[in-house]
């Protein structure tokens, strides 16, 4: 299948995405024209338009997509994995900046590479997320190296990132980098791979996709409602979520932290999400997520794992390497195996509940069972 002959303009995103409870909220769709917009963790339509063709549509990762397609005209095709998508290396690494540590939500690798590529003006911007009050979230540009660890954190509301760079793209920035969920890089793979008539130029100003690990993000109005039940008033410093066998999320406030059961939060889980299959950001340069090791959560939370993808993201990360930047240790043998089982979990979970949803076992809405696993 073409992308080209499954573009039917807005009319697609607004029946067979937005209609569909399959929108991700990563905004690719909006700032290409005025028809939609995004407000808090929601892109919504403005104004019908009847074309028949559309950028929203053929960016859109929730749109039919050729991933092999994709794949191959991304990553060496000896990289692939089935489970994973492209891998040269896993790696587990730090920041060595004690500061950039303390800011950062887990080891602080993605703050550090992003800091990284512009001092060494491998991008010039970088599109980033920050907190809004009452627990939205906003994205931003940010062009020096010293303003990076103001965003470090996690958000997990989504933000409109892909709009972002829509955004910039159309300005005067000449190399961008992105730090992206999988549903915003697979949005931003569709632009890069496919292009749409006109778009050529402002498209080629993507430089670098940071993708972070994502098992799912959760409702703005019902994370907000669920953080005023627990923590009343108090100023959320920041949220994080252990391993699964702790079943529990942890809200960080002032007064210390407060542990949320995870039947709770689950309830609070955007509906796009349970119909995600990647789970490690499979169309970025590098993958980061937590680390796992023997030591345990209260080690292994000062740590992130980082697959590479592709060359340029090799060399950013031995760039890191040699400039001191990062710190490294070794990568325990059992986790590459682990990391394809979660990954492959989550490509489960996400075909049995469109085989719910559509009554089909292969033709799954928007994506060819087939598809799901990476060959
Ligand atoms: C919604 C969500 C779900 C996640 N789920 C998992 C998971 O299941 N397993 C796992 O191992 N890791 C998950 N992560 C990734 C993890 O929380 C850390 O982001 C990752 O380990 C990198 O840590 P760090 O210390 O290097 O990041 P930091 O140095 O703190 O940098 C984080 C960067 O991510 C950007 N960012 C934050 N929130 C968003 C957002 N919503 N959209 C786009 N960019 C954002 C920030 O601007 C910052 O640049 C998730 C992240 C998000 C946002
Ligand atoms: S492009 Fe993104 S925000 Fe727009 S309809 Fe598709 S999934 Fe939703
Ligand atoms: S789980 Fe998938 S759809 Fe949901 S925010 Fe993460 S990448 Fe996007």
């Amino acid at each position: 299948m073409s992308d080209m002959k499954e573009n039917q303009g807005q009319a697609w995103i607004k029946n067979q995405v937005m209609a569909q409870g399959l929108c991700t909220g990563c905004a690719a769709c909006v700032g290409l024209c005025p028809y939609q917009k995004f407000y808090r963790d929601q892109t919504a339509i403005v104004h019908e338009c009847d074309r028949t063709w559309g950028r929203c549509s053929a960016y859109c990762p929730r749109g039919q997509v050729d991933l092999k397609a994709l794949r191959q005209a991304m990553f060496d095709a000896d990289d692939l994995t089935p489970e994973l998508g492209a891998v040269k290396g896993l790696y587990m690494t730090r920041a060595t900046d004690l500061q950039v540590r303390k800011q950062a939500q887990h080891g602080g690798t993605v703050s550090t590479l992003v800091a990284l590529a512009l001092e060494e003006r491998l991008i010039d911007v970088a599109v980033l997320a920050d907190s809004e009050k009452k627990h939205s979230s906003r994205s931003v540009a940010v062009s020096t190296p010293s303003e990076v660890s103001a965003f470090s954190g996690s958000k997990f509301s989504v933000s409109p990132t892909v709009a972002k760079f829509n955004e910039i793209s159309q300005g005067d920035a000449a190399r961008i980098g992105v730090v992206a969920t999988p549903c915003q890089a697979l949005a931003l793979a569709r632009m890069q791979v496919h292009p749409q008539p006109g778009d050529e130029e402002r498209v080629k100003k993507l430089e670098l996709v940071i993708g972070l690990f994502c098992g799912w993000a959760l409702s703005f109005k019902e994370l907000s409602k669920l953080i005023k039940e627990k923590a009343g008033a108090e100023f959320i410093e920041g949220m994080d979520i252990p391993p699964s066998q702790h079943k529990i999320m942890e809200l960080r406030t002032e007064k210390g932290i407060i542990e949320i059961p995870m039947e709770e939060v689950q309830a609070c889980v955007r509906e796009s999400c349970q119909y995600c299959y990647d789970l490690t950001c499979e169309f970025a340069d590098l993958s980061v997520g937590s680390a796992r090791s023997p030591e345990g959560w209260t080690v292994d939370r000062g740590w992130n794992q980082i697959l590479v993808r592709t060359e340029k993201g090799q060399a950013l990360l031995d760039l890191a390497r040699s400039r001191g930047v990062l710190e490294f240790k070794a990568v325990p043998p059992e986790n590459l195996e682990k990391l394809k089982a979660a990954s492959l979990g989550k490509k489960d979970t996400c075909m049995l509940q469109l085989e719910e949803v559509s009554g089909r076992k292969d033709d799954l809405i928007y994506t060819k069972r087939e598809a799901v696993l990476c060959q």
